[in-house]
């Protein structure tokens, strides 16, 4: 199997990224942020639960994200891998996403961490929210918190996969296909 964690601050292109690696690869998408917006749409429980949270940009609480994404694993039984975008996002994510494969025995295959400055994170996500209908994208002050919470809660997740010797830094500014010409050429040197 062949498991993957696309990692990056918000705006670097993990949905983008995401979307052409699937078609490659072969993989089920797994973006905690799509299916939050799923349930907010939905009008669930969850949806509620999460969206005072997802408004200011901040996280939702682990043990409610580590339950979705278990009920997601559990629901793929028989797929080639995973494709984890937007996830995990701390450390206490990180140590159950590999409790869960592990059980699988299917443990991650590879951390890519898509590279982008913070100056041309925000111009993205600026000119995202013209047209994505999210809320956390339409203020810059929301925005700013999101790149914030990245770097005080998300970055640590970066260390915990580079002492498995699992992370890969990848450039993130470009053209789309050379970013993912760049990613494919990493999951097929280490896969
Ligand atoms: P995203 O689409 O990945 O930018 O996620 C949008 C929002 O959903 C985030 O700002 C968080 O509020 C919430 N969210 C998504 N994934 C996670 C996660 N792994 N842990 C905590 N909160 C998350």
């Amino acid at each position: 199997m062949l498991n993957i964690v696309l990692f990056g601050p918000p705006g670097a292109g993990k949905g983008t990224q995401s979307d052409k690696l699937i078609s490659k690869y072969d993989l089920q998408h797994i973006s905690t942020g799509d299916l939050f917006r799923k349930h907010l749409g939905e009008g669930t429980d969850l949806g509620k639960l999460a969206q005072k949270f997802m408004d200011e940009g901040n996280l939702v609480p682990d043990e409610v994200v580590i339950g979705m994404v278990d009920e997601k694993i559990k629901a793929h039984p028989n797929v080639k891998g995973f494709i984890f975008d937007g996830f995990p996002r701390t450390v206490k994510q990180a140590e159950a996403l590999d409790e869960l494969m592990n059980k699988k025995n299917t443990p991650i295959t590879i951390m890519l961490a898509l590279e982008v400055p913070d100056e041309e994170l925000k111009k993205r996500l600026v000119s995202r929210g013209a047209t994505s209908g999210r809320a956390d994208d339409q203020d810059i002050n929301k925005i700013e918190n999101r790149i914030q919470v990245y770097k005080s809660e998300t970055i640590p997740v970066a260390d915990y996969y580079k002492q498995q010797n699992k992370f890969v830094g990848v450039n993130g500014v470009g053209a789309i296909n050379e970013i993912f010409e760049a990613l494919s050429k990493e999951i097929d040197a280490k896969a």
